[in-house]
């Protein structure tokens, strides 16, 4: 069942294990249970500390991984490999005993949550943010007792998956109701469940010298700059690792040949925490004034302080803006197709958008899908002649350039897509299933209103040292007008950002 790389891996990390584990398992005689019972079975032969036991649970197959003598609520139904096996790694390890790499201000406020709270997560193995909502439920269920977590993978419960009509992973059920979709952090499914950390957690904050708004690339950098000048500083940000956490494979991350996005994600923020930063996580910025300091207003009523602020809340995915988009998101409407693409297995989907990476993505998908329509709004693909060369190799795809979508269409969920051709202005329809949206990317920077310069695509406007019109406000990464996009880039302007603020605080 594993082959030597992981179970090379598998053995370092059980060696790890504190105490003993019991691995309940509800088999039955299909293919996944058969393998689900040659895993089980091997990560026993691994460890003395894990033994196995053949039990009923709610699903089969499925397993529970629980402490001897007391269950703890964590289960997988469907077996957790491809991006799923550090979740399987990490609930060995925290099952038995070994503390989670979380703050304890964390721990503590999942401790304090009151209540029956049982968790199920659709996911996919190819999907890439899943692993980060199964971990941090399983962790949920570990920590509280009142907590239980399921991880459903949607291949190995294909009918449970059409009845619900899930066509989204991540998708998170709370006691039978939809909770959620797509990549959540511990932070966040704890401000979800009621348990954000208010006003008066911060309005007493002392100002900083220099506070960091997004914690992706560019932001991280940024604070590391910045602390390593021994100034006072802060870093506050929705979701830390920004666009990085939804990357597949990074490969042009210059002296690390490969890496994947939650991975950087994570070193991005134990880089950070390596320096006296003061890391404020799940909070969004609302509202920036300059008065006496620079004042960030966050959602929760909080206004922090600083002497100099620099600005890198990025950008996330622009809407196609046609009726139905909305409408049926998740439902159909998705812009992740390596999270989402395996959900639509033998159907028919469009890709909105003929840039790399809608290109990339009509390529991916055609493996997958039964058939993939691609929409491009200019007369001409924008993507890379290799990417042409290879989409229209593929027998399954169909592209119409000159076109403008109308409306996606359906019920319930997606079943079809009207365009209209620009040249004739001859309407079609295409039924279909899903539609994958990848039309780039949009500033987020409206919050800022009027109170920093952007530009008319909403971008931050700076100069080389990353200095916007206002003084004292800083700008870096894919939320200014700097012309490419990269993570390496936005990594750069961060930190010349952060110099930058450095000079401006010393001169003033
Ligand atoms: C699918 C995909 C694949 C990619 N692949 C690659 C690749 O292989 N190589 C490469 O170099 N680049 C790649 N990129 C681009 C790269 O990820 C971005 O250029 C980079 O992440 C930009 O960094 P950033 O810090 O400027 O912004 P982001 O990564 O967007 O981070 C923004 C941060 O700001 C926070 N934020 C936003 N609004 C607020 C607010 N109001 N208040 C508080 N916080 C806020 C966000 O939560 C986040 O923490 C890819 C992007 C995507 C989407």
């Amino acid at each position: 069942m594993l082959d030597s790389d992981i179970k090379s891996q598998l053995n370092q990390y059980l060696q790890l294990m504190e105490g003993d584990v019991l691995i309940k398992v509800s088999v039955g005689e299909d293919d996944v249970s058969k393998n689900m019972l040659e895993l089980v079975n091997e990560l026993a032969t691994m460890s003395s500390k894990i033994k196995v036991e053949r039990t009923q649970l709610n699903r089969t197959p499925s397993f529970s991984v629980n402490r001897a003598g007391e269950d703890t609520g964590v289960t997988f139904a469907g077996i957790p490999l491809g991006h799923e096996f550090t979740s399987l790694v990490l609930a060995l390890l925290q099952v038995s005993g070994r503390a989670p790499k979380v703050e304890e201000k964390v721990i503590n406020e999942i401790k304090n949550i009151k209540g029956e709270y049982h968790f199920e997560t659709y996911i996919s193995l190819s999907c890439q943010v899943c692993p980060e909502v199964v971990q941090a439920l399983n962790l949920m269920s570990v920590v509280n007792h009142g907590i239980t977590h399921t991880m459903i993978d949607g291949a190995s419960f294909k009918e449970e998956v059409e009845s619900k009509e899930i066509m989204a992973v991540p998708s998170v059920y709370l006691n039978g109701e939809f909770f959620g979709s797509g990549l959540m952090t511990v932070e966040e499914i704890l401000s979800k469940l009621g348990s954000k950390p208010d006003a008066s957690e911060f309005n007493n904050r002392e100002p900083y010298d220099v506070l960091v708004v997004g914690g992706g690339p560019a932001g991280a950098s940024a604070a590391i700059y910045a602390a390593r000048k021994g100034i006072r500083t802060g870093i506050v940000a929705e979701r830390f690792g920004g666009q990085v956490l939804d990357t597949m494979s990074i490969e042009n991350f210059i002296s690390v040949k490969y890496t994947e996005g939650p991975k950087l994600a994570a070193s991005l923020e134990e880089h950070v925490r390596e320096y006296n930063v003061d890391i404020m996580k799940a909070q969004r910025a609302k509202g920036l004034q300059k008065k006496e300091f620079i004042e960030v207003e966050l959602e929760n009523g909080a206004v922090l302080k600083s002497k100099a602020v620099i600005l890198s809340t990025g950008a996330r995915w622009r809407n196609v803006g046609a009726p139905g988009e909305a409408e049926f998101k998740n439902k159909g409407v998705a812009y992740c197709p390596h999270c989402d693409g395996p959900l639509f297995a033998g159907k028919d989907v469009a890709v909105i958008g003929g840039g790399n990476s809608g290109i990339e993505a009509a390529i991916d998908l055609a493996g997958i899908v039964k058939h993939v329509t691609v929409l491009e709004f200019m007369p001409e693909l924008k993507a890379d002649e290799v990417l042409q060369k290879r989409l229209y190799s593929l027998p399954n795809v169909t592209v119409y350039k000159n076109v403008q979508t109308k409306e996606i269409t359906g019920t319930n969920k997606v079943d079809g897509i009207t365009f209209v051709h620009r040249d004739t202005g001859k309407e079609e329809h295409v039924e279909l299933q899903g539609v994958f949206v990848q039309i780039g990317l949009v500033p987020n920077t409206d919050w800022l209103g009027d109170s920093v310069e952007r530009s008319r695509f909403g971008e931050i406007i700076v100069d080389s040292h990353g200095a916007t019109n206002v003084p004292g406000v800083f700008a870096a990464g894919d939320c200014t007008n700097s012309p490419y996009k990269q993570i390496i880039i936005s990594m750069g302007s961060g930190a010349t950002a952060a110099l930058g603020a450095f000079d401006y605080m010393i001169r003033n």
